[in-house]
C-alpha cells in the first residue's frame, strides 16, 4: 500500500502565540512533517507573530532548535530543516496595540488561502480578530483556527463566539479538538458506517453500555494554577470525551461533510439528559511516590476541582433508550490509555447452558497507546471435554494491519492544519456544537458549588476513587481494566 499525498494550495499561515509552547511543541513540528511529505508546497509560507523583537533569523534559529527538541534525530535530515525553515517568516506583532499590522499587512499576498492560528490566550481573539479586519490583512475568505479552550461556561462561549462572528463568517472559522484529528478517532467512523457489520447491533437492542476512557499517568505538571480553574470536566469532559460520545451516538450522516456530520453531533448532545449528582464520582489525587498530591501542586489547599470525573450519561433518543455511556478521565492513573468500547447484550439464549458462563461481544477502538481495533468474539476452547466456551480477542493495531506504512499516519494537528488549508471544517466544532456542549456542562457544575461538594480521594497511580467503581457495581456492570 502506498499513501498518497495530495498537495493543497499555496498558503499563507501565521501563527499568532508563534513564539508559544504549542507552536513549538505541535504547530511548527506538523507543519515540518507535511513538508517532508511534499503536501506542503514550496511557495507556502508560515509567519510566525508573537511579542518579541526577533528578527526573521532569530525566529528561524528559535524553530530549528524547536524541531531538534520535538521530532526524533532520524526524522529531521538537516538538509530538509533548512529547506523548510526558509519558508518561515516573523513579525514581532501587538494584539492589542498597533505596532506590527503595517508589517504583517506587506507580508500577505492576495491568490494564496490564508490563516490565522491564534495560538494565544482567548483573551485575545477579539482583538486579533478586530485588527485582522481594521488593517485589511484577512481577504474575504481567510480562516481563524482557534484553540482550545473554548470558554469556561455557556456565557463565556456565547461571548467569544461573537467577538469572533462579529468579524468572521461561521464558515471560515476552525476551532480545534485535537481529539477529533486523531487517526482512529476517524476510523471510528469509517467503522461504524463502512462496514455493514456493526451499524444494524448499533442500538438499544443489541447494545448494553458504552464505556469511554481517557486516563492519563501525568498530573497538572507546571499547569497547575490554570487547571486548578478548570478541571477535568472542563478540561476533558466538555470537549474531547463528548466528541467521541457524539462521533458514536449520532445517527449516519448523509454525507461525510462539515454540515451534515456536525448536524448529527449537534443533536447528540441536545438529547443528553441533565445528570443527576449520585451518577458522578469526582476524584484528586493523592500523594504519589515523589509525595505530590493534587492539592500540593495546584498550591491551593482548599481547592474542590476534580483531577478525575466519571459519569453515567443517558442519550434520550430512540437509538439510545435505556442504554448508559460511561465516562471516565483522570490524571496521575495507573496507565496512559485512551478506548471507546462498546459493549453489546448477552445473547438472548445459550444453547450451551448456564456452566458455559457469561460470553459477551466488545468492540474496543483504541486511541491509545497501539492505536487499532479489538472485537471480543466467543469461540469453543480447544481439546476434548465437551463443550467450553472462551472470548477471544479479533485484534488489530494499525500498526500490524497496515504496516511500514503505518508510520507515516499524520498526527492530529497535521491533519487539522492541512484541513484548515483545504477548507474542510468537519474535524472542526461548530459554534452551536460548543454552546450546546457547555449548556449540558453547566448545570453538572453549578451543582457541586450549590451543594458544596468535594472530590474524592484516590491515590496515584490507581484507577480513581472507589466511588467510580460503584457507578457501575451498583448497575452489576464494571469499568474495563486499565493495564499498567
Ligand atoms: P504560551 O504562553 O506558551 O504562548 C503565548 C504566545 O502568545 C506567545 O507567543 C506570546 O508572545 C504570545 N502573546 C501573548 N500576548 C500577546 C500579545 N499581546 N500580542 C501578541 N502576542 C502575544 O501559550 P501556549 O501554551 O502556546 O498556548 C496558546 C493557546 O493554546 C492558549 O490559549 C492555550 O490554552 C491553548 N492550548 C495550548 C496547549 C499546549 O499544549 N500548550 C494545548 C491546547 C491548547
Amino acid at each position: 500500500m502506498v499513501s498518497r499525498v495530495i498537495p493543497v494550495d499555496e498558503f499563507d499561515l501565521v501563527i499568532f502565540g508563534g513564539t508559544g509552547d504549542l507552536a513549538r511543541r505541535k504547530i511548527l513540528p506538523a507543519l515540518f512533517r507535511r513538508f517532508q511529505t511534499g503536501q506542503m508546497t514550496k511557495d507556502s509560507r508560515i509567519i510566525g507573530a508573537a511579542r518579541s523583537g526577533y528578527s526573521n533569523e532569530d525566529y528561524r534559529a528559535e524553530m530549528k532548535a524547536a524541531l531538534e527538541e520535538f521530532l526524533e534525530k532520524e526524522s529531521r535530515p538537516a538538509r530538509e530543516v533548512k529547506a523548510f525553515l526558509e519558508r518561515v517568516h516573523y513579525v514581532s506583532i501587538d494584539a492589542t496595540g498597533k505596532s506590527g499590522w503595517k508589517e504583517l499587512k506587506a507580508l500577505m499576498r492576495p491568490g494564496v488561502v490564508q490563516a490565522f492560528y491564534f495560538s494565544v490566550a482567548p483573551s485575545l481573539f477579539g482583538p486579533l480578530a478586530e485588527r485582522l479586519q481594521e488593517w485589511k490583512c484577512a481577504l474575504k475568505d481567510a480562516r481563524l483556527v482557534v484553540e482550545k479552550p473554548f470558554g469556561r461556561d455557556l456565557e463565556t462561549a456565547r461571548q467569544l463566539n461573537k467577538t469572533l462572528r462579529d468579524y468572521f463568517d461561521e464558515s471560515q472559522i476552525y476551532r480545534i479538538d485535537h481529539y477529533l484529528g486523531k487517526e482512529t478517532v476517524q476510523n471510528l467512523m469509517a467503522v461504524r458506517f463502512g462496514n455493514m457489520l456493526f451499524e444494524p447491533l448499533w442500538n438499544s437492542q443489541h447494545v448494553d453500555h458504552v464505556q469511554i476512557t481517557v486516563a492519563e499517568t501525568v498530573g497538572v505538571n507546571g499547569r497547575g494554577a490554570y487547571y486548578d480553574k478548570s478541571g477535568a470536566m472542563r478540561d476533558m469532559v466538555q470537549n474531547h470525551l463528548m466528541q467521541l460520545l457524539c462521533l458514536i451516538a449520532m445517527e449516519p450522516p448523509s454525507r461525510f461533510d462539515p454540515d451534515a456530520v456536525r448536524d448529527e453531533k449537534l443533536k447528540v448532545i441536545r438529547a443528553l439528559d441533565p445528570v443527576p449528582a449520585e451518577n458522578i464520582a469526582r476524584g484528586q489525587y493523592v500523594s504519589d511516590d515523589a509525595g505530590e498530591s493534587y492539592l500540593d501542586q495546584v498550591g491551593n489547599p482548599d481547592s474542590a476541582t476534580e483531577s478525575f470525573i466519571a459519569l453515567k450519561i443517558q442519550v434520550s433518543n430512540w437509538r439510545w433508550a435505556g442504554v448508559p455511556f460511561y465516562l471516565r478521565t483522570g490524571k496521575k492513573l495507573k496507565a496512559r490509555q485512551s478506548e471507546i468500547a462498546i459493549v453489546f447484550k448477552d445473547a438472548p439464549h445459550s444453547i450451551f447452558g448456564q456452566d458455559v458462563g457469561r460470553h459477551r461481544n466488545i468492540l474496543t477502538i483504541r486511541l491509545q497507546p497501539n492505536e487499532g481495533i479489538n472485537l471480543r468474539v466467543t469461540i469453543k476452547e480447544p481439546g476434548p471435554g465437551g463443550m467450553r466456551l472462551v472470548d477471544v480477542p479479533l485484534d488489530m493495531t494499525f500498526k500490524e494491519a497496515l504496516g511500514a506504512e503505518s508510520d507515516d499516519i499524520a498526527d492530529a494537528y497535521e491533519r487539522l492544519i492541512m484541513d484548515v488549508i483545504r477548507g474542510n471544517q468537519t474535524l472542526f466544532m461548530r459554534g452551536d456544537e460548543v454552546e450546546a456542549a457547555w449548556a449540558w456542562t453547566d448545570p453538572i457544575i453549578a451543582g457541586w458549588k450549590e451543594r458544596g461538594d468535594r472530590p474524592s480521594p484516590y491515590d496515584s497511580g490507581s484507577t480513581g476513587p472507589e466511588d467510580a467503581a460503584i457507578l457501575l457495581h451498583r448497575e452489576g456492570r464494571k469499568w474495563r481494566e486499565i493495564r499498567a
